[in-house]
């Protein structure tokens, strides 16, 4: 929309950069890295049924790995990787449409905030002042709310420089938005790298004080969405502690050790070997893993890797958190791209502050304040082993 002028020229460079005799995007045979191509950006706009256009943005690397991108969300729409044949697949989870986009109740791939997990009570206090916000999971208030960060349309943007292509979404989330005090102003930058990392830039200043927990909500299946769960996926987090929940998914407090218990990634491990003794209702994880590296510096988090097609993928994070959600509320009744989606059809892995952290004050703040900058990093690299 607004940048069409800079869009323009960075399209323009982009296939200016690229080798005379080669097409600038790689065919999807031709998945296979090839060094010196640059990754490229496209970008289409698509109209909803109320009139509003939104742009569709396509950032293609010469790994392989493609990403779509639409404002809607600042939603990440498709992720599609090659397998270790160069065979390609939607690895992430995603609707056709999208329109679809606006409901979206999985939060598929979405930008999520003002905070995103879950808030007791659906309520805080902050420098003496109790706010009071909408209980949409139950007691509690869960990913900014009903008409949070996912629902809204983002301005998107080309950014980044000829070759080395982003896409940068900004919102401006206003004063009392979902009960949140405080003018808040996000951006979420993608950047895909040649050989296949999708690195998320978050940044966000604000006009009074005011939680902020920014994230991302894709659902992987490094298989493919729609072909069966992620129960054979191993899978190794970067964490020897993790939050305990209640019964309503809110952390009790404490940091428990994941030695000898069902939650202990530290080691790659199938994601169903011992899924059942997880419990819950429905049974599975839905847990904030305390990383080791407790955030700050650009670490690894998590490593994921599918057996079966060797596709793999390591997440970075500049966060002290990773929610492990192995989709367990997931039913089979929502389809998207590759057919319905059952239980364990996916899993995310949202990098993060705790959960319920403005209510716990052990946990790493979440609070930001007038003249300071958020910033948060998170990375998913891609690749075959
Ligand atoms: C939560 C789940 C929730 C899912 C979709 C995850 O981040 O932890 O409990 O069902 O998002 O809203």
């Amino acid at each position: 929309m607004r940048e069409r002028a800079l869009l323009s020229f960075l399209l323009a460079a982009a296939v200016a950069c690229a080798p005379a005799a080669d097409p600038p995007e790689p065919a999807p045979e031709d998945a296979a890295s090839t060094a010196n191509e640059p990754v490229t950006l496209d970008a289409r706009t698509e109209t909803l049924s109320d009139g509003r256009e939104v742009e569709v943005f396509e950032l293609a690397s010469p790994s392989g790995v493609r990403v779509e991108l639409i404002e809607v969300g600042a939603s990440i729409s498709r992720i599609q990787a090659p397998d270790r044949d160069g065979t390609l697949a939607d690895v992430a989870l995603g609707f056709e449409q999208v329109e679809q986009y606006l409901e979206n109740p999985p939060y598929l791939g979405c930008a999520v905030g003002r905070v995103a997990n879950r808030i007791a009570g659906a309520k805080f206090e902050l420098d003496g002042e109790t706010y009071e916000l909408a209980a949409n999971d139950g007691p509690n208030h869960l990913h900014g709310g009903p008409g949070g960060y996912c629902k809204v349309l983002w301005e998107g943007e080309a950014a980044g420089s000829p070759g080395a292509p982003a896409v940068r979404f900004t919102y401006t989330s206003p004063d009392g938005e979902e009960g949140y005090p405080g003018t808040l102003e996000a951006a979420v930058t993608y950047t895909l790298d040649a050989e296949g990392a999708l690195r998320i830039d978050y940044q966000a200043t604000t006009d009074a004080p005011t939680p902020v927990n920014l994230t991302n909500h894709s659902y992987f299946n490094l298989a493919g969405a729609g072909s069966g769960t992620i129960l054979d996926h191993v899978l190794e987090l970067r964490a020897s502690r993790y939050t305990p929940v209640d019964d309503t998914l809110i952390p009790t407090g404490e940091l428990a050790s994941v030695a000898d218990t069902p939650f202990d990634f530290t080691a790659p491990t199938a994601i169903g070997a011992r899924i059942q003794e997880v419990g819950g209702d429905p049974v599975g994880y839905d847990h904030n893993y305390a990383l080791d590296a407790e955030g700050g510096s650009l670490e690894l988090a998590a490593r994921l890797h599918d057996p079966a097609s060797g596709r793999a993928m390591d997440v970075l994070t500049t966060e002290p958190g990773v929610q492990f959600y192995s989709g367990n509320f997931m039913d089979g009744s929502l389809s998207g791209r590759g057919g319905a989606y059952p239980q364990y059809a996916a899993l995310c892995l949202e990098t993060q502050h705790f959960p319920d952290s403005i209510n716990q004050p052990d946990f790493p703040s979440v609070v930001l304040r007038p003249g300071e900058t958020f910033s948060s990093t998170t990375v998913y690299r891609f690749s075959t082993r």
